[in-house]
């Protein structure tokens, strides 16, 4: 099974109208992590977990989510990681990674592996149904 890392600040949570500036969970969030759970080994990369505590992410979503969806995002697992978020991804294996804000670091790093194309950009503030189309890219190659 492929890895992937999955970021929530426009990703999972994003906008439902791109004018306005109300967070909200992107639309087909749900769908979209149920899918990643069957088909892939699935890790948060949030700036709101860098200690591998599930417990600040869940407080962090829990505004946003219901029980079901909550129980989706505790199966997700967190990472350790300080300063790039690419430091907590594993090389040797294939992944993708869904994010909206690629530091150039992290580029880098991405590039000295041969893996810039496992990089998945969408940002669900200006996409609101890009869930949707990072779910088709995904299923496509899993
Ligand atoms: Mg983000």
């Amino acid at each position: 099974m492929k890895c992937i890392y999955i970021d929530i600040d426009g990703v999972i949570l994003g906008r439902n109208d791109p004018q306005s500036s109300d967070v909200a969970l992107a639309r087909h969030a749900q769908e979209f992590l149920e899918f990643c759970l069957q088909n892939y080994r699935c890790y948060w990369r949030t700036t709101h977990s860098r200690d591998g505590s599930i417990e600040s992410i869940i407080a962090y979503l829990y505004p946003y989510m219901d029980a079901q969806l909550e129980d989706l995002v505790r199966q997700i697992q967190p990472a350790e990681w300080d300063f790039l978020k690419t430091d907590a991804i594993d090389f040797d294996q294939d992944f993708y990674w869904i994010e909206d804000q690629i530091l150039s670091g992290e580029r880098d790093q991405l590039i000295q592996h041969g893996k810039l194309d496992s990089y998945v950009f969408v940002d669900t503030r200006k996409e609101v149904v890009g869930l949707r189309r990072v779910g088709d890219l995904v299923g496509s190659s899993k």
